[in-house]
Order: structure tokens, then C-alpha cells, then sequence
């Protein structure tokens, strides 16, 4: 097309970089909104985990994973409910956006537990399925704290620190129950 083409000539000083990939019509123009769009992601990520984490624990043999899976399943509600508040704080309606990570991760996590005996073998790869999960959480809640700081919302702040710690207590106390003991059983198992 002509038009098109004229364009093009006149934008050819700013034309992007091969591989640049072009945004789309409702992407964030400012930090409030990108603040945001992780906020969602992260709101449907915990909600998919309040699936994913029973799944694990009806799987896992160890009293002690059994244990510690159900415990962070409770802190998971809690952190969805803290979510909300964090929504409210912005005021903005809490809305849920699929995270194509964290999707990706329970898929994971899934073909992990497809690819083990049930027993010590199923319950080390649990946690190394877990402990991805976690990590995952820790970077998406370190990014949104600094986020808030950064945007002078200090009690949504506030709130999101809290979660983070609660995600690196999950990722410890998981270190821990494998360090004690499905690691070594699991390599007896050999
Ligand atoms: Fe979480
Ligand atoms: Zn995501
Ligand atoms: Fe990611
Ligand atoms: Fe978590």
C-alpha cells in the first residue's frame, strides 16, 4: 500500500531494532501500570498454587514435606487475601491474569511427579519442583516490594514484604526437609 508506505519513509530514523517486539494496544506506558499488570500475574499465580500445592502433598510420602506443603498452602490463602489489599490500597478491582510462568512451572512440577516412584525418589523431585516455584515467587515479590517503594505506597509495600519472607521461609524450611533427609534416602534408592 501506498500510504504504508510513505510511512515507513518518514519513520525510518526511529525504525526499530530487528527483534524488537512491538507492544500492544493496552501495554503500560509508566511504572503504576506495569506495578499493576505483576500484581495481577502474581494474583493468578497464587491462586493456581492453591491447586498445585495439594496435588504435591497428596503425592509426597515425607510427614515432614507433607507437613511443610500444607503449612505454606495456608500461607497462600493469606497471601491472596494480602493481594487484595494491596488492589484495594492502589484502588484498583483485584483481577487475576494468567502467569504463563507459573502455569509453566505446575506443568513442571506435574511431569516431575509423572517421571518418579512414589516415595523418597517422587518426594526430593517434589521439592526441587517446589523450590522453583519459590524462587519464582521470591523474584516476582522482591521486583513488586521495590515497585511500591518506588511508586510511595508504602503499606502495599509493607504487605508484599511480608509474603516475600513468607516465601523464603517456604524455600528454607524445603531445603531443610531435604537436607535432613529424602536426599540421602533418595540416593540409597540408587
Ligand atoms: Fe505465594
Ligand atoms: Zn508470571
Ligand atoms: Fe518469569
Ligand atoms: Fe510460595
Amino acid at each position: 500500500m501506498k500510504s504504508t508506505d510513505n510511512k515507513k519513509e518518514i519513520n525510518q530514523s526511529q525504525e526499530p531494532k530487528k527483534g524488537t517486539i512491538k507492544a500492544k494496544s493496552n501495554a503500560a506506558s509508566g511504572l503504576t501500570e506495569l506495578f499493576e499488570d505483576g500484581l495481577k500475574d502474581i494474583y493468578w499465580a497464587e491462586k493456581a498454587l492453591t491447586k498445585a500445592i495439594p496435588l504435591m502433598a497428596k503425592n509426597a510420602t515425607s510427614a515432614d514435606l507433607i507437613e511443610a506443603l500444607n503449612s505454606h498452602l495456608t500461607e497462600t490463602e493469606d497471601q491472596i487475601i494480602r493481594l487484595e489489599k494491596v488492589f484495594e490500597l492502589i484502588g484498583k478491582k483485584a483481577t487475576a491474569k494468567k502467569c504463563d510462568a507459573m502455569e509453566g512451572l505446575i506443568e513442571e512440577g506435574k511431569g516431575i511427579i509423572e517421571e518418579t516412584e512414589i516415595g523418597v525418589v517422587r518426594d526430593a523431585g517434589i521439592i526441587s519442583a517446589a523450590q522453583k516455584i519459590e524462587h519464582y515467587e521470591i523474584a516476582t515479590y522482591g521486583t513488586l516490594r521495590q515497585f511500591a517503594e518506588t511508586l510511595g505506597f508504602e503499606e502495599a509495600a509493607a504487605l508484599l514484604e511480608e509474603t516475600l519472607d513468607e516465601e523464603k521461609g517456604a524455600d528454607k524450611k524445603l531445603t531443610e526437609v531435604a537436607v535432613n533427609a529424602i536426599n540421602v534416602e533418595a540416593a540409597e534408592a540408587d
